[in-house]
């Protein structure tokens, strides 16, 4: 039996970020939470039938924020799914958390329900950076929160961190992997800042002292070098993990298996096509209550395109992959075009060759959109 993810989203936060074009908002009231979460349990109950004679293995509750939440709703999903799916024996159960908004009374909850992975969003460790970034927390409730996950007993503990900072210094960076590895997290996840459209960041883009790519591609190799020498594997471009620490629902997209998205403007891919619902709240509740989701986008991948994405996905992996094993495991042959696409990038350094497996060069971790935005056209 095949086991597949599910991806619960929760739209709302304490406050916006600066940065942050997620589909998130600040919640009017209590009401609009308890309304949407309704129609979330309802969602669930819907969608059931797209994980019919399959088991969930992982279950990922992100957002927004879904510390924001009362506690009682995050028990309500997962009991709602776990009567609405079948899981696997031990599946990966995993909720992003604020900093802000933890609390030991929800903590406990979160493990009554089963939850076994909580990834925290430190972003930084430096006061300046996290209120420059607009973030609702300060570094002292994020070593709480890590410190609290800890003294509870949970072994998966993720912490997100943020480079390429606004006036950010190489010693700066350092001091947050450090604190970041002080904590005793199994898992760190790295981003580099990104200037998105519709954010307050992007209104004042040319005022912000934005690190140029030289300077991100020297703090990544610095985190690479440093998380490496504290016994983190460096197992996908951004994601280092003590052993056996992975993140079982990221694998789940880096592999281009199938999962289930449930919630407003969440995506999911099942049997070749991926679609998502609307964004749009009050559209999305309508829906729910009509037991009738539209697709907000669809698109049904031919078995090109799907092992195209295959492909390039599973060189995010720095394992890579041979391609004997990607034909047994797509059932199909790479055509020979896709195969010198391969090799025209090894030609060039951005991807090795070694043993029949195609993996990044150091070179490629730092130019993977370069690669697949080129791969894929
Ligand atoms: S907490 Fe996360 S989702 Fe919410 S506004 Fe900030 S970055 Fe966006």
């Amino acid at each position: 039996m095949k086991s597949l993810g599910i991806y619960v989203h929760i739209p709302f936060c304490v406050k916006k970020c600066d940065y942050c074009n997620f589909n998130s908002q600040v919640p009017a009231d209590s009401q609009q939470i308890k309304q949407y979460i309704n129609a979330l349990l309802l969602d669930i109950q819907l969608s059931s039938v797209l994980g019919q004679n399959q088991e969930v293995g992982s279950v990922y509750l992100g957002g927004g924020t879904p510390s924001f939440i009362a506690a009682k709703y995050i028990s309500l999903i997962i009991t709602r799914i776990r009567q609405c799916f079948k899981l696997t024996v031990n599946p990966e159960l995993a909720i992003e958390v604020n900093p802000s908004s933890l609390s030991e009374q929800k903590l406990l909850v979160y493990q009554q329900a089963g939850i076994n992975r909580v990834s925290v969003g430190a972003q930084s460790f430096k006061n300046k950076y996290l209120k420059l970034l607009g973030r609702p927390h300060n570094p002292r409730q994020a070593l709480i929160a890590l410190k609290m996950f800890k003294a509870h007993g949970f072994a998966n503990i993720s912490v997100d961190l943020i480079y390429g900072l606004p006036g950010q210094s190489l010693a700066d960076w350092q001091d947050d992997l450090q604190a970041a590895v002080d904590s005793g997290v199994s898992h760190i996840s790295l981003y580099d800042l990104v200037i998105e459209k519709n954010t307050p960041f992007y209104n004042i883009r040319n005022k912000l002292k934005l690190a140029d790519n030289d300077l991100q591609g020297v703090m990544y190799k610095k985190a690479d070098n440093f998380l490496i020498k504290n016994k983190f594997k460096h197992y996908e471009i951004s994601s280092f993990a003590k052993k056996g620490r992975e993140s079982k629902h990221n694998l789940i997209y880096w592999n281009n298996l199938e999962y289930i998205g449930l919630g407003a403007g969440a995506y999911s891919y099942v049997k070749g096509e991926r679609f998502s619902k609307s964004r749009d709240l009050k559209q999305y509740q309508q829906q729910a209550k009509k037991a009738k989701f539209k697709h907000y986008s669809s698109e049904v991948l031919s078995s090109r395109k799907s092992l195209e994405e295959t492909l390039i996905l599973r060189l995010r992996l720095l394992g890579g992959f041979s391609l004997e094993n990607m034909e047994k495991a797509l059932e199909q042959k790479i055509p020979q075009d896709i195969i010198q696409v391969l090799n025209q990038f090894v030609n060039q350094g951005f991807i090795l060759l070694r043993n029949n497996r195609y993996k990044l060069s150091k070179k490629g971790l730092l130019h993977y959109d370069t690669i697949a935005s080129e791969f894929l056209s």
